[in-house]
């Protein structure tokens, strides 16, 4: 089995359903949430609400820390490259590409360079 997570949303614990109910019998509280895997907030909330519940409380501190945006940034060639693929009914193929939605050029990437987040042609 998988380790479990704990949902970082800080106010989950006061949110009081039936399964954040846990412990010994006469000794129960209300605990965050340990799941194996969370959906919202790239895996570290259980919920949208626990997502905003940090957000709140930490979102503008987190801003600061990794660079708030103080000019609009501009979408150019240089940095308009987006991943798409298609899906080939006939061959069963999926065929993975990036195109620039300013130029509309097209080009051809491997499932790897798809599935590396990192990996893009846009200038940084
Ligand atoms: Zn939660």
């Amino acid at each position: 089995m998988s380790e479990l997570k704990l949902c970082q949303g800080s106010k989950c614990h006061t949110y009081n359903t039936k399964d954040r109910l846990k412990g010994q019998k006469d000794n129960k509280t209300y605990q965050t949430r340990r799941r194996s895997s969370m959906y919202y907030g790239s895996g570290n909330f259980c919920s949208m609400n626990c997502q905003n519940d940090w957000f709140n409380d930490f979102g503008d501190r987190a801003i600061d820390h990794f660079g708030r945006l103080t000019e609009p940034k501009h979408l150019t060639e240089e940095n308009a490259w987006v991943k798409g693929y298609d899906w080939h009914h006939i061959t069963d193929e999926c065929q993975h590409h990036t195109i620039n939605i300013i130029t509309k050029e097209q080009r051809p990437l491997t499932q790897a360079q798809y599935n590396d987040t990192n990996y893009t042609l846009n200038e940084r």
